[in-house]
């Protein structure tokens, strides 16, 4: 089954994708002729994004201001949506490394903000538009390893993607009724922005080994199992949570 080739002429929208797993999601769905549009605070980079994409080829890829903590920015970005929308990918997400002791409470209000009210917003703004057009849609989710097993000093972070596992599954649980899909990825550890430096540290290094496959994961790993959420190639297949991890979640106790 060629998964990338039911992409084509799809119109996936993508939050967080000025860089890491974002921008890596756009370039393979425009890789594979999906129409892009691509949703971050950093405009410079996005429009960097889209003009790489349309170099490459790509059948369409628009750049849209977004800030998904912000219930205007939210819907701001689908008033300016240049097509009806197929798919939604709620990548966007921060952490705030801390002892939870001493953590301040405006990091926990920030994190949970951005990883779970911001997908919360998009998700909804997106159902009531696929609801009131009378079509289905596709929404996938970016959750982590860490909304099964925790790790220490990240503790907010790992309560919002518990909470993305279980906003997937009841959000799943009410849209199935509309046509709407709803199914998240867990990844395990990849270097991005988001844990920049982190693996070059010994913390760093002790965790790797602790992957039974014995390296971080690369962006390209997760393509196969995106592609197989963000289609229609599993039509019966909502709300779950499919970890992509090289082991870590099965890692010895
Ligand atoms: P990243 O930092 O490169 O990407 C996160 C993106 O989200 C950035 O472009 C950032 O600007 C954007 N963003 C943050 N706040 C935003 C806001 N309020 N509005 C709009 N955009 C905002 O890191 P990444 O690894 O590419 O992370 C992408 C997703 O993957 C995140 O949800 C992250 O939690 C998840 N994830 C990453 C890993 C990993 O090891 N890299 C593992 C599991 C899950």
């Amino acid at each position: 089954m060629d998964l990338g080739a039911r992409l084509a002429g799809r119109h996936v929208l993508i939050t967080g994708a000025s860089s890491g797993l974002g921008a890596h999601f756009a370039r393979l769905c425009a890789r594979h002729g999906a129409r892009v549009s691509v949703a971050a605070r950093r405009r410079e980079r996005l429009a960097a994004l889209v003009g790489e994409l349309e170099a490459a080829g790509a059948a369409g890829a628009t750049a849209l201001d977004l800030d998904v903590t912000d219930a205007h920015s939210v819907a701001d970005c689908f008033d300016a949506l240049p097509a009806p929308l197929d798919v939604l990918v709620n990548n966007a997400g921060i952490s705030g490394p801390g002892a939870a002791i001493d953590l301040p409470v405006e990091t926990f209000d920030a994190i949970m903000a951005t990883n779970l009210r911001g997908p919360w917003l998009m998700a909804t703004h997106a159902a009531c538009a696929w609801r009131d057009a009378g079509r289905g849609g596709t929404i996938v989710g970016i959750a982590s390893i860490v909304a099964e097993r925790v790790a220490g000093g990240v503790a907010p972070y790992c309560i919002s993607k518990a909470g993305v596992k279980q906003m997937t599954a009841a959000l799943a649980l009410e849209w199935a009724r509309f046509g709407i899909r709803v199914n998240a990825l867990a990844p395990g550890y990849i270097e991005t922005e988001i844990n920049a430096g982190f693996f070059d540290t010994p913390a760093g290094e002790a965790l790797v080994k602790r992957i039974p496959m014995r390296r971080l994961g690369r962006p390209e790993d997760l393509d196969a199992p995106f592609l197989l959420l963000a289609t229609d190639a599993a039509p019966w297949m909502t709300g779950a949570l499919v970890p992509v991890d090289g082991g870590h979640l099965v890692s010895g106790l």
